[in-house]
């Protein structure tokens, strides 16, 4: 070997140190990025998880749909996240409404129609990732200022759209168009199957609730709901007002106009209450001809001011009946409020003393005449 050849040799060598050091450098910032992609992805998989556990072990619909809107929100650190459910016949919002724990207070939206759902997801039926554009606006109660990016979910259940869960960000690059969407579309396919098997089950509970001549609850839900309301009365100081209202004469009218006739008058009457009533006030069918209403958060002039509104508006129409000409019926009411100053009974024994204490001032409004409103004169 010559000296110029091994002194080539040598700087060959030292070229080929210094390729294969660039090379393992260049390996090992790879191998730290993939390691801290699957890192990030784990962490990811591990929230995804925890948010799957919350999401089927939702207790009822209410629930599923608060750790949707408020779990997802935290868990992901999103700036905003709303549900849009498709409820052509209102099911939904009454089995909300009709749930002590009410709806919740914002981020959930309804629809009469699945079909801007479908224009919005053109019939695909797959995640959407994409910045904020106006064509969006109807998934939002209101624009959330600064959130640009959007991750937008169809839920999808039997092929037909239930709904869809929008997930915003104030971050460009969170929900680039795409990126993969594998978590969010198992995410959606297992919301759509809670979602609709929650809504199955509260519908069942419901019937099991509702008096089938009326429409309106039964007694049994009225019971179970009128603890939780003397409950959540006392714990915020809110008044809380009970109205028995009766029928006047019905057995007469059945005697006369038969009993069909007087199945409609129920139906009707139950109605009119219902129309002056707010989405939070409980109605329910007590028995007979008789129906008991709650007002929560209603002071008693407040309260004797529906009921006389009631009282007036059945007693100016007549009942629509099909078996002969409309019917005049008028109804007495008794009125009576939650005692809040006897702090120390049990809330069953707060409900059997409102409850009797309104039923007594209807015996009175019998008495002194009927179609007329009285309160119990202690509150
Ligand atoms: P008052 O003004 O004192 O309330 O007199 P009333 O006749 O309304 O009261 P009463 O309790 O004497 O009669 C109630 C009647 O309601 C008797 C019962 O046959 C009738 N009734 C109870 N449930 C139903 C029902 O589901 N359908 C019909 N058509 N009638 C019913
Ligand atoms: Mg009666
Ligand atoms: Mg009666």
């Amino acid at each position: 070997m010559t000296e110029a050849s091994s002194g080539s040799s040598r700087s060959g060598e030292r070229l080929s140190l210094a390729v294969l050091q660039a090379e393992n450098q260049r390996l090992r910032t790879r191998l730290e990025a993939m390691l801290n992609e699957a890192r990030l992805n784990q962490e990811k998989m591990r929230r995804f998880d925890q948010l799957e556990r919350k999401v089927i072990g939702a207790a009822s619909l209410a629930e599923l749909i608060r750790t949707l809107l408020q779990d997802y929100k935290t868990l992901f650190e999103l700036d905003t996240v709303s549900l849009v459910l498709v409820d052509p016949q209102y099911e939904v919002a009454q089995i909300l409404a009709s749930q002590a724990a009410g709806m919740p207070e914002d981020g959930l939206i309804f629809l009469d129609s699945d079909q801007p759902l479908q224009t919005l997801y053109a019939h695909a039926g797959r995640p959407i990732l994409t910045p904020y554009g106006q064509a969006h606006a109807f998934l939002f109660e209101t624009e959330v200022p600064g959130v640009v990016s959007l991750a937008l979910l169809p839920l999808v259940h039997h092929g037909r759209f239930i709904g869809s869960l929008n997930l915003g960000s104030k971050d460009r690059q969170r929900f680039l168009s795409g990126s993969s969407t594998d978590f969010l579309e198992r995410l959606a396919a297992l919301v759509a199957v809670c979602l609709d098997s929650a809504l199955a089950t509260e519908r069942l509970k419901l019937a099991g609730l509702t008096d089938a001549l009326t429409g309106v609850h039964n007694r049994r839900y009225f019971e179970s709901r009128c603890l939780e309301e003397v409950v959540a009365a006392r714990r915020s100081g809110a008044p809380l007002v009970c109205m028995f209202l009766d029928v006047d004469h019905f057995k007469k009218l059945n005697d006369t106009l038969g009993h069909q006739a007087g199945d409609e008058v129920l139906g009707y009457v139950a109605r009119l209450i219902k129309a002056q009533l707010r989405g939070s006030d409980v109605v329910a069918r007590y028995g007979g001809e008789e129906f008991v209403v709650l007002l929560p958060a209603t002071p008693l002039q407040a309260g004797l001011d529906t009921a006389e509104r009631i009282r007036r508006i059945v007693a100016a129409q007549s009942v629509p009946a099909k078996t002969q000409e409309a019917i005049r019926v008028t109804v007495s009411l008794g009125v009576s409020m939650l005692d809040t100053t006897a702090a120390a009974e049990e809330p069953s024994a707060l409900v059997a003393d409102m409850v009797s204490r309104a039923d007594k001032a209807l015996y009175e409004a019998k008495a002194a005449g009927r179609n007329r409103v009285m309160s119990t004169p202690e509150v």
